[in-house]
């Protein structure tokens, strides 16, 4: 397995079905991606686009339907509970809502103390230590580790969040949508936290968001999901100066571009329509309902992923 030695993470042809009141539905079709040591790799598209699905597949959180997913070379899939326990302690995930995460009774101290203890860190007295000295390091002051949740705002939250998924040394951590309930100030001193801990402690990240912008701010490379599928994959500067598939531009469109006064008005495209229903999804491309560049093959033919260039895959008929 030449390519997965080199990643952190690999997931290869990993799709994920849930069977809800009698009826399939494709949450994740057959989805591959690499993170490599000490990078990011940003998954982005609109709600019900199975991105944290994946992200929690990536852990092996959820048992996947088919597809193999690798951890510094070792297949998760073909692991026991029993036999990934061990593994658990270097893949971490930061949620969007760290205080749904942690326990109402318990001093936030307590909740970063009993994630060391959860993996046998340390004596008591050394797990303290480490949690005000992590508590310090994610720009919270050390008494405040005698806080309890809801004493604390939303940005104190997820840095307490993000000092327990950091307290037991992981390797690869998945943030789903971190930032996305924090006010804009917020979110930018988090996202420079995360950053900063990634450059320090040579993490791997898994980031999951619908804001295009800070996904291109901290990723390396780029997956776009549609519908469970991908549709384009690339490096984050490839895929910001040239996305090839309709829907990564609309996406790039709605998010990062103010239009101008005198900015002709065709140049913006803004997404239309809903997301079809995952559990009986349209013909042809997926994506052709609200495609503004849709042709007739595009509703009976599937268009296959294919590289464009090298690193870059697009899923489009007419992407070039
Ligand atoms: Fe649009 Fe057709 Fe490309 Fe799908 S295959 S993204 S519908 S042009």
């Amino acid at each position: 397995m030449p390519a997965e030695a080199e990643a952190v993470l690999s997931l290869q042809n990993v799709s994920k079905d849930f069977v809800v009141r009698h009826r399939v539905l494709h949450a994740v079709d057959r989805v591959s991606f690499d993170v490599p040591k000490g990078k990011t790799v940003g998954l982005v598209g609109e709600s019900g686009s199975g991105k944290s699905t994946v992200g929690r597949l990536g852990l092996s959180l959820l048992p996947t339907t088919a597809g193999n997913v690798y951890f510094k070379g070792q297949d998760l899939t073909k692991m026991t509970p029993k036999t990934i326990r061990p593994l658990r302690r270097a893949m971490q995930i930061i949620f969007q809502d760290p205080l749904a995460s942690l326990s109402q009774r318990m001093t936030v101290g307590a909740a970063v103390f009993d994630a060391l203890s959860l993996h046998n860190i340390g004596t008591p007295k050394e797990r303290w230590k480490r949690v005000d000295a992590l508590m310090e390091r994610v720009g919270l002051s050390a008494s405040m580790t005698q806080a309890y949740p809801f004493e604390l705002s939303g940005g104190q939250l997820q840095r307490v969040g993000i000092a327990r998924a950091l307290s037991v040394g992981p390797e690869l951590v998945v943030c789903d949508e971190p930032v996305s309930a924090l006010d804009v100030s917020i979110q930018i001193q988090i996202i420079q936290l995360l950053r900063e801990l990634q450059a320090e402690m040579n993490l791997s990240y898994i980031f999951i968001s619908h804001n295009l912008a800070v996904v291109e701010y901290l990723s390396d490379e780029v997956v776009v999901l549609y519908l469970g599928q991908v549709v384009e994959q690339a490096p984050a500067d490839q895929l910001f100066t040239r996305p090839s598939h309709p829907y990564t531009r609309v996406l790039i469109d709605s998010i990062l571009r103010v239009p101008k006064a005198d900015e002709p008005q065709q140049k913006l495209e803004a997404l239309r329509g809903e997301m079809p229903s995952p559990f009986s999804p349209p013909s042809g491309c997926t994506f052709h309902g609200r495609c503004p560049i849709a042709q007739d093959i595009c509703s009976t033919e599937v268009p296959q992923l294919r590289l464009l260039e090298a690193g870059h895959s697009v899923k489009c008929h007419f992407a070039e």
